[in-house]
């Protein structure tokens, strides 16, 4: 037991404490206040502690509106104020960018959600039995398998937690348990409401599965397709790559801006489209682009930000690895009548030095890649290719700033960084930037 003050956060939004120059991470505890905290683990200059009773609380400090919360892992910081998660986001991409991009540009202030709430389109949830063997459905307890039930999930839309409801009395009113039945995974598209569920199971079993999809129909007009997906490997992916389709449609339609695109239950799509709408009108605005322009947009998923510009330009070429994503990206290019997007399978990095050796000229670059950021021969290749502006998307502000520092010195300037909080209530943070050609 020790008792200490917070200083600081660190990145997953724990309270930084130190004692005799040792530091403390301490989950649950806000900047500024002191504490009685428990140590659980600790190493050679630092521990991990928990709250054991809070001596001065701080008044940014809010009581979570989840009851499970803190035993969940999916929402980090909603016993933080708006205004602190916004500030400790922001303190976030400022300190990475002076320490390790080594800039000392002016980030702008994090765009936020006026309603931070229900925003997530996408919903995957574990089945289980609990200890009387009832049907259950819920979230893992952080890094474990527990199921922690949940009623009413704060991050996601009230009809998606009815869905899972009626899913557990359907089959505990019977007394039954379908145990082929892994996972439930729920899409929403927020403009046209329209509903997919996809049914996770271990074979092409499943108990009842008739009568629970008339049933469901009936109930939730707002559901357009059903699916199950059989995953016969007992390993942390979701889905398996075998698709029975339940509903004569397997996909939801949703709308961004005046774009329209079909979701399938495997490709990818933004969840929370609210936001995602700012991030790609900040593409937009940081561009600059003309209607001469030709673009390449990298890491292009199912081709939301290709389609999303392609008015504003001449012509847009996406790249994506996944070649799912890329069929329903032709297909979302088909739908909204878009005909100057073409499309390459493929690395990011090794298509854009194909393009540069076949000297196909390249006015602006977009990057929205995955966590990891860029590797060298992306970075390499992009400045090759010598575009006027680069647009780096991205969801890992520690990665994007070593990216940043690399293009510094191959001769792109960081002009603009904009963080949006796609994700309020978690520590996650996304950030869009703007670098120019020296
Ligand atoms: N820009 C899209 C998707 C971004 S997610 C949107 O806003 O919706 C990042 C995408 O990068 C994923 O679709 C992933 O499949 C893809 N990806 C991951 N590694 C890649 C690589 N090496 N080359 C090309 N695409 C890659």
């Amino acid at each position: 037991m020790l008792t200490v003050t917070a200083v600081d956060y660190d990145n997953n939004g724990y309270g930084v404490a130190k004692v005799d120059g040792f530091v403390v991470f301490v989950k649950g505890l806000m900047k500024g206040e002191e504490a009685e905290v428990q140590v659980v683990s600790s190493r050679r200059n630092y521990a991990y502690a928990k709250v054991r009773r809070l001596i001065t609380f701080s008044d940014q400090r809010v009581t979570p509106k989840c009851p499970i919360a803190s035993a969940c892992g999916g929402c980090q910081i909603q016993h933080f104020s708006t205004f602190e998660q916004a500030s400790f986001k922001q303190n976030i991409v400022e300190g990475l960018l002076k320490r390790v991009a080594k800039t000392d540009i002016q980030v702008q202030p994090i765009l936020t959600m006026s309603d931070p709430w229900r925003y997530r389109n996408k919903v995957q949830v574990p089945i289980g039995k609990d200890k009387q063997g009832k049907m259950i459905c819920g979230f893992y307890r952080a890094q474990t398998h527990d199921i922690i039930p949940f009623t009413d999930c704060f991050l996601q839309h009230t009809i998606q937690n009815d869905i899972l409801a009626f899913i557990l009395d359907f089959y505990n009113a019977r007394h039954l348990y379908p145990d082929t039945l892994r996972w439930v995974l729920l899409k929403r598209g927020i403009v046209t409401e329209e509903i997919m569920v996809v049914l996770i199971t271990s074979d092409e079993g499943m108990l009842l599965k008739d009568e629970l999809v008339k049933e469901l129909l009936y109930t939730f007009p707002q559901i357009k397709s059903i699916i199950q997906n059989i995953n016969r490997r007992v390993d942390n992916v979701i889905l398996g790559d075998e698709e029975i389709a339940l509903t004569p449609v397997t996909t939801i339609i949703d709308r961004l801006g005046d774009c329209e695109f079909a979701i399938s239950s495997k490709s990818f799509y933004q969840v929370n489209p609210i936001q995602a709408k700012v991030l790609y009108d900040k593409v937009i605005e940081f561009a600059r682009f003309k209607p001469t322009d030709t673009v390449m947009d990298l890491y292009c998923g199912v081709g939301t930000i290709a389609l999303y510009i392609s008015k504003f330009v001449k012509q847009v070429i996406g790249v994506e690895v996944i070649p799912e994503a890329i069929e329903d990206a032709k297909q979302n290019a088909k739908r909204n009548q878009i005909t100057n997007a073409s499309w390459i399978t493929g690395d990011a990095g090794e298509a854009a030095r194909k393009l540069h050796d076949e000297g196909i000229g390249i006015d602006v670059i977009v990057v929205d890649p995955p966590r990891k950021g860029l590797n060298q021969p992306t970075i390499d290749a992009i400045v090759d290719i010598s575009p006027r502006n680069i647009v780096y998307v991205s969801c890992d502000p520690g990665t994007l700033a070593r990216d940043l520092a690399i293009f510094q010195e191959k001769g792109y300037q960081t002009e603009i960084v904009q963080p949006v909080d796609m994700f309020p209530q978690t520590v996650h943070v996304e950030s869009v930037c703007l670098l120019q050609k020296i």
